[in-house]
């Protein structure tokens, strides 16, 4: 039972969690805390990754990038495969300066880290209980953010709402 768990709450060629997971565990936030901050990652040119090295490099490129954001981000915050070569990090109870840093920190190590070297895009965004925020809302407001990082250069972060 305990190994039937594990493999619906996490992704099985990353190890991050799964989306489903992160979508209970945002849901579950939401209703609990007063804020929190979601971060959209999408690979840049993992296309043309896969078509240079191979789909097993990219394959392990993106398990090395997954790692990378394990390793630098607190084992309360959640880390997940949102699709493809898309990944997300949710940020319980994290404001968004808090979380703008944090995804400036898992871009930087990317960059720096990752052999051979790609870099991410992520897009930033945050909800509060004051705003009635849901969460089908904060996920496309972070979808739109990385569509902007993504458009003006990649291995950017972008915020949303900030030009
Ligand atoms: P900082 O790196 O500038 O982080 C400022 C605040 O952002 C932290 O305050 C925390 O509220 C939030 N934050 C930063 N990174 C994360 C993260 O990965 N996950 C979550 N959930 N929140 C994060 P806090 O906790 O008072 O920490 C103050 C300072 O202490 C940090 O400033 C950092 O310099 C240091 N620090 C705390 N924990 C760690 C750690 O595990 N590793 C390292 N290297 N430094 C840490
Ligand atoms: P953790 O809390 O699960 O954090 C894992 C990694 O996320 C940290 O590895 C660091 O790379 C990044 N990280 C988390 N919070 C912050 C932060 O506030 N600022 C920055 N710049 N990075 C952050 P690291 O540094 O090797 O730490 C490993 C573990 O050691 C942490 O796991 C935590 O359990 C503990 N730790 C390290 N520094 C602190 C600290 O200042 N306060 C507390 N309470 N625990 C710390």
């Amino acid at each position: 039972r305990e190994e039937l768990e594990k493999m619906v709450i996490t992704d099985h060629l990353t190890r991050l969690y799964s989306r489903s997971y992160l979508d209970d565990k945002m849901s579950q936030s939401m209703e609990e805390d007063e804020e929190g901050t979601f971060i959209m990652i999408d690979l840049d040119n993992f296309k043309r990754v896969n078509d240079t090295y191979g789909h097993q490099v990219g394959d392990d490129i993106l398990i090395q990038v997954a790692d990378l954001i394990q390793h630098n981000i607190r084992d309360t915050d959640i880390g997940a495969r949102w699709g493809g070569e898309e990944l997300a990090i949710y940020l319980p109870r994290v404001p968004l300066e808090s979380g703008v840093r944090i995804a400036e920190r898992v871009k930087d190590k990317v960059w720096e880290k990752s052999n051979p070297r790609v870099t991410i895009s992520c897009g930033v965004s945050c909800w509060s209980k004051e705003h009635l925020d849901n969460m089908k809302e904060v996920v496309k407001r972070a979808d739109e953010a990385l569509y902007i990082a993504k458009n003006s250069g990649k291995n950017k972060v972008h915020v949303h709402g900030v030009l």
